[in-house]
């Protein structure tokens, strides 16, 4: 089932490219493994999944215990100040970071545990209450606070855009964040720099490509359906 899903989820992906011009290799894909247990796991690796997301600390940090080094780890769920000293050197990438003070929680344990963080800043582009993320409006000044704190690093944005019946009602979420990416890049930020675009999910990502997506975050379109929504 794995193995049929993620073919058919590749064959999307190069389809999205294809319509918009770009080359498969813009877009990493990243396997949503929240709520399955490692054994489904290792089924996706023998697919040839390597880039899991996972959106629980706990979770992700018993998932990498049990699985190989080989693999990449990508945070992608609202993460909790006190957390962060468990995750430090063992994530590629931090997804959801939504105030200054997540980042310089992130900053202070990198320095300590003499790692670097690599980040994504989370944007609630619908401004939606039930969602994390900052506002369009907030998002150049915390870059810019963010870029002056040591050991970690912006490499973009992040959205979770609304979930609707029609993916294209979020197309115009997904041009807004590329926009807001392409306006914080023209402004040079030191040790800021706009390479990734973390946006779509299982109903939406083909939408997300079109619109410039660089990293999207597929779970049920892989695994099928969670037995509880997160
Ligand atoms: C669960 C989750 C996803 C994957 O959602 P699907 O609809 O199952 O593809 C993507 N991003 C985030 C932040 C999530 O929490």
């Amino acid at each position: 089932m794995i193995k049929e899903n993620l073919a058919e989820v590749e064959e999307k992906i190069c389809a999205a490219c294809k319509r918009a011009g770009r080359d498969r290799s813009e877009v990493t894909l990243i396997t949503v493994s929240k709520t399955n247990p490692v054994v489904r796991l290792k089924e996706a690796m023998d697919c040839g999944v390597s880039v899991f997301g996972e959106n629980k600390v706990q979770e992700m940090l018993e998932k990498i215990e049990e699985l190989p080094d080989s693999l990449e780890w990508h945070m992608i769920g609202h993460l909790q100040r006190n957390k962060v000293k468990y995750i430090m050197g063992k994530v590629a990438l931090i997804h959801s970071v939504d105030s200054l003070r997540l980042a310089q929680e992130i900053s202070k344990e990198a320095v300590k545990q003499g790692t670097e963080e690599n980040i994504l800043v989370e944007i609630n582009v619908a401004e939606e209450e039930s969602k994390f993320g900052i506002t369009t409006e907030e998002a150049i000044q915390l870059v810019e606070e963010i870029a002056k704190l040591p050991a970690i690093h912006v490499k973009g944005l992040m959205t979770i855009a609304p979930f609707v019946d029609d993916p294209e009602e979020n197309r115009q979420v997904f041009q807004s964040l590329k926009k807001l990416s392409v306006d914080i890049k023209q402004k040079n930020i030191d040790n800021v720099t706009m390479d990734v675009l973390s946006m779509g999910m299982t109903n939406d990502y083909e939408v997300a490509i079109e619109e410039g997506a660089t990293m999207i975050r597929v779970g049920t379109g892989i695994f099928g359906r969670r037995s509880y929504n997160l």
